[in-house]
């Protein structure tokens, strides 16, 4: 495609992962943004993107040794690779104009990413932290982080004469950006329906969220009191988004057309909202990855030329194995512990929240207590949760249990980051994933370890389903059962697992080497392409973002 005939288009989110030291970002969502961009500049796409320059960050997860409690802890960053772009924009919150410094991002992959920023003497005290903590906090706070992405955003790209064709929001966070849209329409005098219908023809939406707590709402006069609004009616207001006003909603009725993340998700996402009256259509564009981020590059070409000779095998073999071995070090250098290279090593890394089930596997004491003593099991794990969820920090507390329990086979990495994303779905042989279905909208840690040659042991949930050839490429579990029962779902899942790692994936691998090579190359070779970040952004320009689209 040439760039010249492609729609202008301004990103809008609230976290990007480039890389592991810059921590503007928290999970899934910022990977799939920062992956995004890279691709966006690997192969000339006309776009921009729009964050903020968190000064905190993410909660900093610690964990204290002796009572075995989880912590998070924040701390100032400097980002002095920033460029300066000289542009200063002014949102005002709560009555007070608030100053908002513009930066650009000039490294790490991308050369288009302009970060927000209320940290700056102009600013008074209360204003400078609008934009300290990601996801630190739940009311008005976020609301005015929302609105210097939102409105700070448009008014960026204006001061800085960028003039997009498409705003793509990606999650509910960039809704305001709607709402400066339609209130400059206003402004030079076009009625709330008006600017409405003209705002929507130049919106697109993606929605990441199956669970229906996890879409962000807040109650109108939170809106009026902190000039949300901006000189919209409560009414108005709630024509949008409903009262109180659901983010997801809103933006699903500000924007000619939508995405779910997965051909699953779109199906869940499409029930979920399927009483919204006036909601844009939701369609599926299943997530991808940013090879060079993630991938070794000896995997992709050995895979590739792999003939299925025994030479070639090896090769591809032993190229894992130098991976598993760096992992095995990374993990002695950070716990003390030092795992065993011949033993089946699975990896697990997620954001401790309860869908995930993150101490699954150890469901049957019976059944998993055996091999992780024989030898035969060894897992590492990591993961957050979020800084204001107490239920994920149990979870995280019972995992760092078991590491007591089974030491030496269960290992814990504190403060799971881009660098420790990228250690374990390179270094592991088994990559687990026991969301409860329909839960998990993408997951893109599963591609990473797919295009690594890491086999996927996984429910049908996600990205999943569309990769999956079970025996082949990796494995599933569950069948895709679901139940709104979670004991029953629970129960169903953990013997199915049970049957597919006893039956199939330890015999594969302990006795069946070769025909596990042949699984290796058929993960690499099925997912590099299908899954790779150049097929998620022709599908977003061909379905999204062209006019022709709709
Ligand atoms: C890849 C990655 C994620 C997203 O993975 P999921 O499969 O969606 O859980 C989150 N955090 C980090 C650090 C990652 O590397």
């Amino acid at each position: 495609m040439s760039a010249k005939k492609l729609p202008r288009v301004a990103y809008f989110c609230m976290e990007y992962a480039l890389e592991s030291s810059f921590k503007i970002y928290s999970g899934g969502l910022g990977i799939l943004a920062g992956d995004y961009l890279k691709g966006v500049k690997d192969h000339g796409y006309p776009m921009v993107g729009i964050g903020i320059r968190w000064k905190q960050g993410y909660g900093e997860q610690l964990v204290d040794g002796a009572t075995g409690k989880v912590y998070d802890a924040y701390r100032n960053a400097s980002h002095e690779f920033l460029e300066d772009t000289g542009v200063t924009v002014e949102v005002e919150i709560k009555s007070r104009p608030v100053k908002v410094k513009v930066w650009r991002v000039n490294s790490y992959g991308v050369d288009s990413l302009y970060l927000l920023d209320t940290d700056i003497e102009e600013n008074d005290g209360e204003a400078r932290w609008i934009t300290g903590q990601l996801y630190g906090w739940f009311g008005e706070e976020r609301v005015a982080q929302e609105m210097v992405l939102g409105i700070g955003g448009v008014r960026a790209l204006q001061a800085l004469r960028i003039k997009p064709d498409v705003y793509h929001f990606n999650e509910g966070h960039a809704l305001f950006a709607g709402f400066e849209l339609m209130h400059q329409r206003m402004a030079k005098g076009a009625t709330f329906e008006a600017a409405w219908a003209r705002t929507r023809e130049e919106v697109v939406f993606t929605t990441h969220t199956p669970i229906v707590q996890g879409n962000e709402s807040h109650p109108i006069d939170r809106f009026m009191y902190l000039g949300a609004n901006l000189g919209m009616t409560k009414a108005q207001l709630k024509q949008l988004g409903g009262s109180p006003f659901n983010m997801t909603v809103g933006a699903l009725r500000l924007s000619r057309i939508s995405n779910a993340v997965a051909d699953l998700h779109r199906v869940t996402s499409n029930k979920m909202w399927k009483h919204i009256e006036g909601r844009s259509e939701i369609i599926g564009i299943t997530n991808a990855i940013h090879r060079p981020t993630w991938v070794d590059p000896r995997m992709l070409d050995l895979a590739e030329a792999c003939d299925g000779s025994k030479k070639a095998k090896d090769a591809l073999w032993k190229a894992h194995m130098d991976n598993k071995r760096k992992l095995i070090h990374f993990v002695e250098s950070r716990t003390g512990v030092k795992l065993d290279a011949e033993c089946l090593l699975i990896g697990f890394s997620r954001r401790a929240a309860p869908y995930k089930r993150s101490n699954f596997i150890f469901t049957d004491r019976k059944f998993i207590e055996p091999l992780l003593k024989s030898g035969r099991l060894q897992i590492v794990f990591s993961g957050k949760a979020h800084p204001l969820d107490d239920n994920g920090k149990r979870i995280v507390e019972n995992i760092l249990e078991m590491t007591k329990r089974y030491p030496g086979s269960v290992v814990f990495l504190e403060n799971y980051d881009m660098e420790i994303g990228r250690m374990l779905t390179r270094g592991s042989d088994v990559w687990l994933n026991n969301p409860r279905r329909p839960k998990e909208a993408s997951g893109t840690s599963g591609m990473k370890a797919a295009m690594n040659g890491v086999l996927n042991l996984s429910i049908l949930d996600g990205w999943w389903p569309e990769a999956c050839q079970h025996g082949v490429n990796g494995w599933q579990f569950g069948d895709g059962f679901e139940s709104e029962d979670e004991s029953v779902l629970d129960r169903h899942d953990f013997k199915a697992f049970k049957k597919v790692l006893a039956d199939e994936v330890l015999p594969t691998y302990y006795d069946r080497r070769d025909a596990w090579m042949d699984m290796m190359v058929a993960s690499i070779r099925s997912t590099r392409d299908a899954f790779g970040v150049q097929r998620m952004l022709d599908e977003y320009y061909d379905r999204m973002y062209k006019r022709s689209a709709r």
